[in-house]
């Protein structure tokens, strides 16, 4: 088997094994799935029928690399305390229902500062952060994915990131998801062989690989440093096929989900996973 997982975010289908079967029709080895609609609180209770249905697709497809991205809505520093707890409700729910699907990772945003300024807003997120994991099942982990800095939004610099897991002292079930569009935008260079070992090398030094347990593959319709966040398939954005072709060969992400959350118009993913597969020397 190749030491590269390869995927994407699969829609629902119904039941949510289904997205793990779409998945493995479209020949992916990895996937990510919404558990609930991300742009809504409400989520409907997930049944032992569907839970189990769930399971057996996993089995049957052998996909065991599952990944979860929680709600768009959730702001573990939201100012307004109300919605602050709203949002530790969200992913604390979102949480126990991977728990009960078997899903180990929940990708999450995090939070905006939304004018409290960084320092406040970080601190923010070290305390909710805390609770969401003294109050959650051992089995899942939360990923915390690099942002575009659209905003007010916070983990745009990889030391926002290697703040939260510190002031945690490395708590064991937070780590990192890593967007190459969104941290493209942010403003590290990954377009050439040189700029790709120079943000590495950054994130291996401020964060580490070891944390790293999911990559967002997506190309970007906007430039370097403009923290704008647009999606574009592989090769059609500011990013280039170059970048893909050094991140699918580099054994640093072996064993480490690659999933594509690019436009899916004229079989975006399909054609986006070949471009992948055929990257790989
Ligand atoms: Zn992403
Ligand atoms: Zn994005």
């Amino acid at each position: 088997m190749p030491a590269q997982l390869l995927g994407a975010h699969m829609p629902s289908a119904g039941v949510l094994g289904n997205s793990i079967r779409n998945g493995k029709a479209m020949g992916c080895t990895a996937i990510q799935v919404f558990t609930s609609s991300p742009q809504q609180w409400k989520s409907k209770p997930v049944t032992d029928e569907v839970a189990a249905d769930f399971k057996l697709a996993s089995k049957e497809t052998g996909i065991v690399d599952i990944i979860s991205h929680d709600s768009y809505l959730i702001n573990l520093c939201a100012p307004d305390p109300e919605k602050r707890e709203q949002s530790i409700q969200g992913i604390k729910g979102e949480m126990d229902r991977c728990a009960k699907y078997g899903i180990r990772w929940v990708v999450s945003h995090m939070g905006s500062h939304v004018g409290q300024g960084e320092e406040a807003g970080l601190a923010g997120v070290v305390e909710s952060t805390r609770r969401v994991l003294d109050e959650t099942d051992e089995s899942v982990s939360i990923c915390m994915e690099t942002t575009a800095g659209q905003g007010t939004a916070l983990m745009a610099k990889f030391e926002q990131l290697a703040h939260v897991i510190e002031a945690l002292k490395g708590h064991p079930r937070l780590v990192i998801c890593l967007d190459t569009c969104h941290i493209f935008v942010a403003g590290y260079d990954i377009r050439t062989p040189e700029t790709f070992e120079k943000t590495f090398d950054e994130f291996n030094r401020i964060i580490g690989f070891d944390r790293l347990k999911v990559v967002h593959c997506n190309d970007s319709k906007k430039g370097l440093g403009s923290r704008v966040d647009r999606h574009a398939n592989l090769g059609e954005g500011e990013i280039g096929i170059a970048t893909f072709r050094l991140l699918v060969n580099d054994p640093r992400f072996d064993r480490i989900p690659i999933l594509l959350e690019t436009p899916t118009e004229n079989e975006g993913h399909e054609r986006d996973l070949a471009t992948l597969k055929s990257l790989i020397a």
